[in-house]
């Protein structure tokens, strides 16, 4: 994973004179560096920016350094807001304006009119704020002490959604193969796509991938399964079958590294030359960070790296996912995820065992899959859709839970799980907004941060929560639709 940092831009002016900025610039700077011992990604202090010019100069600079995945802003003291005009029409990247003060308290005794001027984050970053709505400027704004918890863990959710939106910008899927034939949702403008969010989408001949696969060497073979046996359980006799995936493994990587690409699709109507669909192989490349997506989903794929990554430092449970099947017992209403083979097994509760079974769709030779339950926790469900001139990413909050049956007939890793704000109106409101069958499951990743994300990146937001009615999100969805037409 790159490494990324975040810029601190601190705003103030001349009119207090060199002590006063003396001290706002040692303070920035004491700032920067507590927070950088906290936060998941370095805060590096900048400037204290007077003029235009500086301000101009800072954020020209941000567009262009690569490391830099955000800025930062906070009005130490009055900092008059036309001088940010050119430098924020020009910011590219995504901006925090973090509505801080250097101390706690109002200090009783010590209170006089230079205490006062020094600390006027109060007026400061309400001019500050103006011009942000004014410009109509994508930014987010915390507000809090600067020592608080709660309040760094905030920066921190929103400094990993920004470096979501950088791995968005650079982002590039490997398609083996077309999309499953007449499928619609899995489609998409790749263009549009591109001039959002970055991605580029572009397709690999599977026999190309059959090639590679021939290649690879019994040793590369023998040195996978060696992981394979570190990481999961064999629950199989069949190592031939195993060994076919660690090829399959092995050739993807080296495909997917050659040309930079995060992530890759197939599918199970398109595998040309190969005598199992991948399984364990794209499930032990999504352990590793990759996006995967089924049927030649590519949203979905960029989308489960990209959430990977936004969870990087967490514990890496986004994984591509599939509504499968549901149990309406009344008062046991559940949904269970799963996919024909591709479950990550970072969001498993246990060892993963590695099994053969016969696949009842493709053709192809049985092949050999993980197979383990999630585990409990809070997550989201995310999807993103091409509504046709614009994209729209919904969101809904889900509790997984142990699987309430064991299903030992289920050859596939399984995820169960309660939806907001119940499962039938779940379902209901999820169907009216358009969401795939396909998602990306997080136990890291939060809707606020998805929420951030997709304001970054300037595309529809639509949340599914314990709040949610059908007739408020269609109320919702039909001022959203005008909004977007006339944007
Ligand atoms: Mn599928």
């Amino acid at each position: 994973m790159k490494q990324y940092q975040f810029w601190f831009v601190v705003g103030s002016q001349f009119l207090y004179g060199p002590e006063v900025l003396d001290t706002v610039a040692a303070r920035a700077a004491e700032m920067a560096e507590k927070l950088s011992a906290v936060l998941p990604y370095p805060l590096v202090y900048k400037v204290t920016a007077k003029t235009n010019r500086e301000i101009a100069q800072v954020c020209k600079e941000a567009n262009y350094d690569d490391s830099c995945a955000g800025i930062i802003t906070w009005c130490h003291t009055f900092s008059p807001s036309k001088m940010w005009i050119n430098g924020l029409q020009d910011l590219q990247k995504p901006w925090c304006h973090f509505a801080t003060q250097y101390n706690r308290e109002i200090p009783n005794e010590e209170i006089d009119m230079d205490f006062m001027n020094l600390n006027q984050a109060a007026h400061g970053d309400r001019e500050h704020g103006f011009i942000g709505a004014r410009l109509r400027k994508p930014r987010k704004v915390i507000a809090g002490f600067w020592q608080d918890g709660e309040v760094q863990a905030r920066i921190g959710r929103w400094m990993k959604a920004a470096v979501g939106a950088a791995v968005s910008k650079s982002m590039k899927v490997m398609r083996f193969g077309d999309n499953m034939r007449e499928v619609a949702v899995t489609e998409g403008d790749k263009v549009e796509v591109q001039a959002k969010l970055g991605w580029q989408v572009n397709t690999w001949a599977v026999g190309d991938l059959v090639k590679v696969m021939n290649e690879v060497a019994e040793a590369e073979i023998d040195a996978l399964m060696e992981t394979y046996r570190e990481s999961y359980d064999f629950a199989t006799e069949d190592m031939e079958t195993v060994r076919y995936q660690a090829r399959e493994e092995i050739a993807m990587k080296k495909m997917l590294d050659a040309e930079g690409c995060l992530a890759f699709s197939n599918t199970f109507q398109d595998l040309w030359g190969m005598k199992q669909l991948p399984g364990l192989a794209s499930q032990h490349l999504m352990a590793q960070g990759y996006g995967y997506g089924g049927e030649g989903d590519w949203k979905v794929s960029a989308m489960t790296a990209i959430l990977k990554a936004m969870g990087e430092g967490g514990n890496g449970a986004s994984a591509f996912m599939e509504d499968y099947t549901y149990h309406l017992v009344k008062g046991q209403e559940y949904s269970l995820g799963a996919h024909m083979l591709e479950v990550c097994p970072s969001v498993a509760a246990d060892r993963p065992r590695i099994e053969v079974h016969p696949l009842g769709i493709g053709g192809r030779e049985d092949p050999a899959r993980l197979v383990f339950e999630g585990k409990e926790g809070d997550a989201i469900v995310v999807s993103l859709i091409d509504m046709g001139g614009r994209l729209r990413l919904i969101c809904q909050d889900i509790h997984c839970v142990k699987p309430i049956l064991p299903m030992p007939n289920l050859p596939v890793a399984r995820v169960m799980w309660q939806a907001e704000p119940s499962l039938t109106t779940g379902v209901e409101c999820w169907i009216t907004a358009g969401g795939a069958h396909h998602t990306v499951l997080s136990y890291d990743v939060t809707a606020e941060q998805m929420k951030d994300w997709a304001n970054m990146m300037d595309i529809e937001f639509v949340h599914i929560t314990k709040d949610t009615t059908v007739e408020s999100l269609e109320h919702d969805l039909f001022l959203s639709d005008l909004a977007w037409k006339l944007k």
